[in-house]
């Protein structure tokens, strides 16, 4: 866990890796790119998936990995930019993938992005909800309503909306799969990112509380929790050799986790070998002592 003096030189972490951060041009919808077909075949062939946040990090080494397991797959994030770029380096590796713009904390944004889906590619199979933000770095009494209605809206909120807007869909293919973005943060608070930490916890039960109701229309919802991984989200943390090596002491594997990691699991849980599977969150965090 991280000292008050290392909090004080993470606030950068704040600013720039947890943050809320505005977008920088007004969302605009891109027009959906689906003539890309992946030739390989896979655990997902045939299979339509959505992914939020998926245009870096986690969001996105999910959407290459259920690509190449055959899925067609929609990104999204905030920045039009962004899904360009993403969606265009997909396509270079020849996966089968369409992108549009979606600020998922958004109602609007949430529908354009299931009824993309759903006219590019006729259905929707899995929704991997990945989006998150931590609008505040410091100790939890300082916290104030605006930041726990930021924090809950995007991490928590717009979690079960986007989960509810894909059911009639998944239904209407005879099930599917949904796998929430958590992390180990959800297990044990890191301190200073209390409110962060209590909305990852309270996705361990919307996934409990989901997969109970889910599981006769066949749908399974299950929920990932990753450890450090290295992604711009976390980049304060693993580039400070000093705060890398205090964190590190937790983990069992004394490592920072690859992207791949993390969408490997989720591709796994999305795919026919986890069929039995629902209502679980898979720990993917090097063995981390604190989560005892
Ligand atoms: P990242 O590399 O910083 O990527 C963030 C992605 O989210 C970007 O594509 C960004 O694109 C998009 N985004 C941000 N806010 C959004 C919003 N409101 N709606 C839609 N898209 C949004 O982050 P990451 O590390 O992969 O984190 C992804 C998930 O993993 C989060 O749920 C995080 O809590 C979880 N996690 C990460 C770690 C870690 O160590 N990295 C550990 C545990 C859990 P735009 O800017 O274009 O929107």
């Amino acid at each position: 866990m991280l000292c008050s003096k290392q909090a004080r030189h993470l606030n950068v972490w704040d600013r720039n890796i947890f943050s809320l951060q505005k977008p920088r041009v007004q969302a605009m919808p891109l027009r959906s790119i689906g003539d890309s077909k992946s030739q390989r075949g896979g655990k997902l062939q045939g299979k339509v998936a959505l992914v939020t946040a998926s245009t870096e990090g986690i969001g996105f080494a999910t959407a290459r990995s259920l690509a190449q397991e055959g899925a067609s797959v929609v990104l999204s994030s905030r920045l039009e930019e962004n899904v360009e770029r993403a969606v265009t380096e997909l396509r270079h590796e020849n996966l089968n993938v369409a992108g549009t713009t979606c600020n998922a904390a958004k109602s609007a944004d949430r529908e354009k992005l299931i009824s993309m889906a759903v006219k590019e590619y006729g259905g929707i199979d899995i929704l991997v909800s990945n989006a998150a933000v931590n609008p505040f770095f410091g100790n939890i009494l300082d916290t104030t309503e605006d930041m726990w209605d930021k924090v809950l809206d995007v991490n928590v909120k717009a979690m079960f909306m986007m989960s509810k807007l894909v059911v009639p869909h998944m239904e209407k293919r005879g099930g599917g799969s949904i796998v929430m973005v958590s992390s180990i943060a959800g297990f044990q608070p890191i301190q200073f990112l209390g409110p962060y930490s209590v909305s990852k916890t309270a996705l361990l039960g919307l996934t409990k509380a989901l997969a109970l109701e889910l599981a006769p229309l066949n749908i399974r919802v299950n929920c990932v929790a990753p450890g450090l991984i290295k992604t711009n989200f976390s980049s304060a943390l693993w580039k400070n050799e000093s705060l890398a090596g205090e964190f590190l002491k937790n983990v069992s594997m004394k490592r920072i986790g690859e992207l791949k990691e993390i969408s490997g699991v989720i591709s796994f849980l999305c795919s026919d070998d986890a069929t039995y599977i629902t209502g679980e969150t898979l720990v993917a965090a090097g063995g981390m002592y604190s989560r005892l």
